[in-house]
């Protein structure tokens, strides 16, 4: 079997959601029937079973107020049970489940369980995407390398990462290396933290991504790296397959390598949800 766990039904940006803005608006809007049917469409195209659609929390108004970054506010005009509707909706007919990328943000702890408390989730990725409102890990504007040492920002981020394993808020971390996103690697001579950090993350049961998105961006790999998912399927940490896509073209998209590097790693299974369940099923 294979699944493709972290999808978004536009592009991040107001500009770059208004550039892409006729191809949803052609089916009906972006929540529609059509425009979702779409993703898992391409996904049976690719030989994928089923996806879960996971809009980043950023898109909803209720956590507008949860970083304080104009470009974040700005993003924060969606209403998340009309989300939740529309995808359960498509998922009655098609395999698609209902997802969201949550951001680990330290402080938020209540008001991310309450965002989750009560709304028919199957799977809850947690992504530390901020270090803080002015110091991202992957936003070009904000980029944290611009103000930091590089050997600091990847010290901040697995200690953000850590704290994200062990808040119990989540099911699975994506995209763990994300700091390398433009060619910043991880420091060597941090490495006994990376490996706290794996042992944390095994003890909190959740589960990692192999996410594709990694071999379309500067760095040119899978995240997280070959060596690091040794590790962690060492460690016991279970899988899931993924492509952060942002289009229904993009679905499964480069499956071929990120497979190929889950089972150089050791996976025979990757992980299934329903109802934030986790089940092992064969790759
Ligand atoms: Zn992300
Ligand atoms: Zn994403």
């Amino acid at each position: 079997m294979l699944t493709d766990y972290h999808l978004h039904l536009q592009p991040d940006g107001v500009p770059e959601r208004e550039a892409e803005r006729d191809a949803w608006e052609a089916c009906g809007g972006h929540l529609s029937a059509e425009w979702i049917g779409r993703y898992a469409q391409r996904a049976g195209s690719r030989a994928v079973d089923e996806i879960a659609i996971t809009e980043h929390v950023h898109r909803f108004s209720e956590a507008r107020d949860w970083l304080d970054n104009p470009w974040w506010q700005a993003e924060a005009t969606e209403d998340v049970d009309a989300y939740c509707d529309a995808v359960c909706a498509v998922g009655r007919d098609l395999p698609v489940i209902l997802g969201i990328e949550m951001d680990w943000l330290p402080g938020r702890e209540r008001d991310i369980a309450g965002f989750l408390e009560g709304r028919p989730f199957d799977i809850v990725l947690g992504s530390v995407h901020w270090l803080d409102g002015s110091a991202a890990v992957d936003h070009p504007e904000y980029l944290a390398f611009d103000t930091r040492p590089a050997e600091q920002v990847w010290s901040d981020y697995l200690e953000a990462l850590i704290s994200a394993a062990s808040s119990g808020l989540f099911d699975v971390l994506a995209h763990i290396d994300l700091p390398k996103k433009f060619g910043h690697h991880f420091p060597p001579h941090l490495t006994g933290r990376l490996e706290d950090a794996t042992r944390v993350i095994a003890g909190s049961g959740l589960a990692v991504e192999c996410s594709s998105a990694g071999l379309r961006k500067q760095v040119g790999e899978v995240y997280p790296d070959p060596d690091l998912l040794a590790a962690l399927c060492r460690a016991g940490v279970p899988a899931t397959l993924s492509s952060d896509a942002h289009a229904p073209d993009g679905v499964a998209a480069d499956f071929p390598t990120a497979v190929a590097v889950l089972k150089g790693a050791g996976y025979a299974t990757i992980t299934r949800y329903r109802g934030r369940v986790p089940e092992q099923v064969e790759i």
